[in-house]
């Protein structure tokens, strides 16, 4: 490219006009797009939700989007062309708050039961894994399923586990309260009576007094108990990592928040960090750093962040901040003490000094006005409007709450909780109150940043066309509908927050989230048309040609050709 301006211009000093047209057809030739894709349903989300046929892209980024004919047109001899053949594109997916760093590092070792239809499906998959790994490995579903998703509607034996991999030990955990050992497994962690198992956390019995092989516990004696077990090794999390990755290029993802959380230490970064290093990320990542240390989180997060700016890195690993653990002390804690809340405020108002954006786990709205009190305080010292703050769940957020977000800028990321959680959301709070659950059309109203996610793996499963179809028909995994039209928003509004929406949180919004000219070239092509799919088929979506940047990362059926050895 350089080389062809320098010889035009002096070509053009020195022999004049008839130079100057060599020299434009060699500049438009440079500028020919490197890919072409024509013939599609293009959703661009730009503001109109514009539907285009055609899209051209170079140097990674989109060229122009218009009709077939027109990208034609600027194809070049060297430009490749595919034919969509009638299919729907959309923007490369991004999850505002998924547990990717901690999900990739065990992804090539674990179980995942994400998705299975039974129990005996799930089993089977244990048994395929006690084939398939290194003898003896431990075989750990560390979460990402309930029990409403299986026909048999219930949890797994012990001695269905053991008859599934009889000389593997076995963990199974069940969101952040419950897990199930194997004989084996609860004799390498040395559990054999209460007195061994985490604070807060005790052996289940069965009727007659006998142990079932079950822990149940607050949240965090099943961190802790997660904690004990084995660590893959380096190569195997970074080997995990780089499937994680594809695995969700499989499903459109194109770019992930995460949102730091539990059982994540600065060590656990380091496979991701390989990877970006080695340049082989196929997912971006915006990630946030915790406090571990419950009372030294201060100290901890300054040493952290000391030579870490805001935004520092690049397009595909980018530092954002602090999130979603601030403390321990206000985890998960709708009553913190005046010392909780004193020192939390200590840290966020050090973090705004810093300018850095942050992202804070919260559950219920009852509760939330002592977060927000705290964020208010911290505004009126050092105004956080442009930093991006955000309160992830939070899904019976009132108007009023709403309200007071957006006075202070704050984003609000919403997951598909209530997909595994809507039955016991119902019990508790009731149906009427599930209607509204979570009110992102009044959150939309009210002008608050909204993006889209799963918050898994232990907790739900990352598929986000299973987010996206709860999104729209507000049912559960057991197929029960809580939610109420005047809550439930249409595709294009769904699409657009886990897209546009996502990419605020990350100050993305003008370099992706849409496909629109000058922004980077991240795109799915759809197995389905996800405007007009039956509803209750739209989980079943996956991609079948995905880019990041331009670059093909995932490729299947009539593209899997295109696919660049890996
Ligand atoms: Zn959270």
């Amino acid at each position: 490219m350089k080389r062809v301006v320098t010889a035009g211009l002096k070509a053009c000093t020195t022999v004049g006009v008839a130079t100057v047209v060599v020299f434009c057809g060699a500049t438009a030739f440079a500028q020919a797009p490197d890919t072409v894709l024509v013939n599609g349903r293009i959703l661009t989300v730009d503001a109109q939700f514009s539907t285009r046929e055609a899209l051209a892209i170079r140097d990674g980024k989109i060229l122009a989007v218009g009709s077939s004919a027109e990208m034609r047109k600027l194809a070049g001899a060297r430009s490749r062309v595919i034919d969509l053949q009638g299919r729907t594109v959309i923007p490369g997916l991004i999850d505002s708050h998924l547990h990717a760093i901690r999900a990739a590092e065990t992804f090539a070792t674990e179980v995942n039961w994400i998705g299975a239809p039974t129990l005996a499906d799930a089993l089977g998959r244990i048994r395929d894994a006690a084939r398939t790994m290194k003898p003896g490995a431990w075989l750990i579903v560390a979460g990402g399923w309930n029990v409403q998703q299986f026909k048999e509607n219930r949890r797994p034996t012990q001695a269905e586990l053991v008859t599934a991999a009889p000389n593997n030990p076995v963990y199974v955990q069940l969101g952040y309260g419950w897990a199930i050992l194997t004989p084996s497994a609860l004799k390498a962690l040395n559990i054999s009576s209460d007195a061994d198992v985490p604070a807060g956390g005790r052996l289940e019995k069965d009727a007659g007094g006998r142990p079932t092989g079950a822990i149940s516990g607050g949240q965090g004696a099943i961190i802790a108990l997660f904690d004990k077990l084995p660590k893959p090794t380096f190569d195997e999390q970074v080997d995990g990592t780089k499937k994680f990755f594809r695995e969700l290029n499989r499903l459109g993802l194109t770019g992930v928040v995460d949102p730091g959380g539990n059982n994540l230490a600065p060590e656990d970064y380091q496979a991701v960090f390989k990877v970006w290093r080695e340049g082989q990320m196929t997912v971006r990542v915006a990630y946030t750093l915790c406090g571990q240390t419950p009372g030294a989180e201060f100290a901890e997060i300054r040493n952290l962040v000391a030579l870490m700016p805001q935004g520092f890195g690049d397009d595909m690993l980018r530092f954002n901040g602090l999130g979603e653990r601030i403390t321990a002390a206000m985890n998960n804690n709708p009553r913190p003490t005046d010392a909780d809340k004193e020192q939390y405020y200590e840290i966020v108002k050090w973090a705004a000094q810093r300018g850095l954006s942050l992202t804070m786990h919260w559950n219920n709205d009852a509760s939330v006005g002592q977060l927000l009190s705290i964020f208010e305080r911290v505004n009126r010292e050092v105004p956080i409007g442009g930093l991006r703050w955000s309160i992830a769940h939070l899904n019976d957020a009132s108007p009023a709450t709403l309200a007071r977000m957006k006075a202070l800028g704050v984003g609000w990321t919403v997951q598909d909780a209530m997909y595994f959680g809507g039955e016991g959301y119902v019990q508790q709070a009731g149906a009427e109150a599930a209607r509204r659950v979570p009110p992102v059309n009044t959150g939309t109203k009210i002008g608050v940043p909204i993006g889209g996610g799963t918050d898994a793996h232990r907790v739900a499963s990352y598929n986000p066309f299973t987010s996206l179809q709860w999104f729209l028909d507000g049912k559960t995994v057991g197929g029960v509908a809580i939610r109420g039209a005047e809550e439930t928003p249409d595709r294009a509004a769904a699409l657009r927050f886990y897209t546009l929406g996502s990419s605020w949180f990350s100050f993305d919004e003008k370099k992706r989230g849409s496909l629109e000219a000058g922004k980077l070239a991240d795109l799915a092509v759809l197995s389905q048309d996800y405007m007009t799919a039956p509803l209750d088929q739209i989980h079943n979506t996956e991609s079948l040609l995905t880019m990041v940047g331009g670059r093909i990362v995932y490729a299947a059926g009539p593209f899997q050709s295109l696919e660049v050895a890996r």
